[in-house]
């Protein structure tokens, strides 16, 4: 299909995957919350469905509509982003592999490149994906087979060229997988800046409502590389061998936030930039981290690769490490918790919270720093709280 017959963003996030229910009319697709299918005769499926580790029809609609979503060839739904982000590990490497790890990434993500993937053989080294130079020096050649991307990374809001990552990557014969869970499909589409897969924690923006815990993954439609051009056919078969999907009920749940993302991240945007405003140049604040500032190292590229700079912001308070404790623990209309892309806003202090678990590695976070997932509620609000929390402890 010539890309001005694609339908728009919200159109493919309201019907992808998701035509009225075949037995009744119903228009939104029904949780099919059921383990197993009657066959027609052995091997006679309808429809396809046999065991919904395999396959199930509300998971389905979700993963047809994240393909259609990422502009990918296939979709893959999972219980946790981390789930997802494990199965396309095990499906794409094998013990002696390397894998270059970005230096600011969810904790999560490099608690478990440092160990579970490490336990199985597979090395890594850490680079800033920010910069280009320093990933092509962290590729061993003809052991690198996989490049892991954030953009925005989590906590520091860093930006990795996708465009330029995904050729050196594909210079040396590895895979870009890009974890698109700040920016979200509807600001960012990797795949078509050259990525192979795209992954999700699905319980963040794409829910959207801090009500599921879920994951996706999303392959291109071709993927070139030499020897992995079976991709999507690998986290096929091991979706189903490893079996951590995503239920029935889960799918349903995310497949209705998908239906709002793309204006639920329009507000996202606008509250985050009255936010950036209210703190620039505010005294208690030694550091902004916005993509959308122009200041922001990797404005430039941000601003080619992204439709807009997300809801996500994170400050340095110049008073140090207490006070960041202190304001996180201050606000009121601010819920103080881990986790983002909600509709409520969050503050936290990612070094005591989501990134504990990085503590004494390279990917250790500043004591000082408060992470916003700016949620939208009105602004106004939102900007009086966090002046009197600032006011009262920074
Ligand atoms: N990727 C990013 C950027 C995240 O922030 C998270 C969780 O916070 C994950 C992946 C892991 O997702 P999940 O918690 O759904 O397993």
């Amino acid at each position: 299909m010539d890309s001005s017959q694609i339908p728009g963003f919200s159109t493919r996030a309201i019907h992808a995957g998701q035509d009225p229910d075949p037995s009744t009319g119903a228009v939104v697709t029904p949780i099919y919350q059921v383990s197993t299918y009657k066959q027609d005769g052995i091997g006679g499926f309808r429809s396809g469905y046999e065991y919904s580790r395999s396959a199930n029809p509300t998971r389905t609609a979700l993963e047809e509509c994240l393909a259609a979503l990422e502009g990918g060839g296939r979709g893959f739904a999972f219980a946790s982003g981390l789930a997802g982000q494990d199965t396309v590990v095990r499906a794409l490497l094998t013990s002696g592999d390397h894998v270059v790890v970005p230096s600011d990434a969810y904790g999560g993500t490099y608690r478990y490149f440092n160990t579970v993937a490490r336990a199985q053989g597979i090395e890594h080294s850490v680079a800033p994906v920010a910069d280009v130079d320093a990933v092509r020096a962290a590729i061993r050649p003809g052991t690198t087979k996989l490049v892991w991307v954030e953009s925005p990374t989590n906590p520091l809001l860093g930006i990795a060229d996708i465009t330029a990552i995904a050729e050196l990557a594909h210079e040396a014969g590895a895979v870009l997988v890009v974890d698109n869970t700040f920016a979200t499909a509807y600001l960012q589409n990797p795949l078509s800046l050259g990525a192979d897969v795209v992954t999700h924690s699905t319980t963040k923006y794409a829910g959207g409502h801090s009500d599921v815990v879920s994951g996706a993954v999303v392959t291109a439609q071709e993927v070139t590389v030499p020897g992995f051009e079976d991709v999507a056919d690998r986290i096929t078969f091991h979706q189903n061998a490893i079996g951590g999907v995503a239920g029935p009920f889960d799918s349903w749940l995310v497949l209705r936030g998908l239906k709002t993302l793309a204006v639920r991240m329009e507000r996202h945007c606008d509250n985050a930039e009255a936010v950036v405003d209210f703190l620039t140049g505010h005294p208690a604040v030694a550091s902004l981290l916005y993509p959308g500032l122009p200041d922001h190292p990797n404005h430039v590229v941000a601003s080619k690769q992204m439709r807009r700079f997300g809801g996500m912001v994170s400050f340095l308070l110049a008073a140090g490490e207490e006070a960041a404790v202190a304001v996180c623990g201050a606000t009121r209309l601010w819920t103080l918790g881990e986790s983002l892309g909600g509709v409520e806003s969050l503050i936290e202090h990612p070094g005591r919270m989501t990134h504990a678990s990085v503590a004494g590695t390279e990917l250790q976070v500043p004591a000082n720093l408060v992470r916003l997932s700016v949620g939208i509620e009105d602004v106004d609000d939102l900007v009086a709280d966090l002046d009197a929390a600032l006011t009262a402890h920074a």
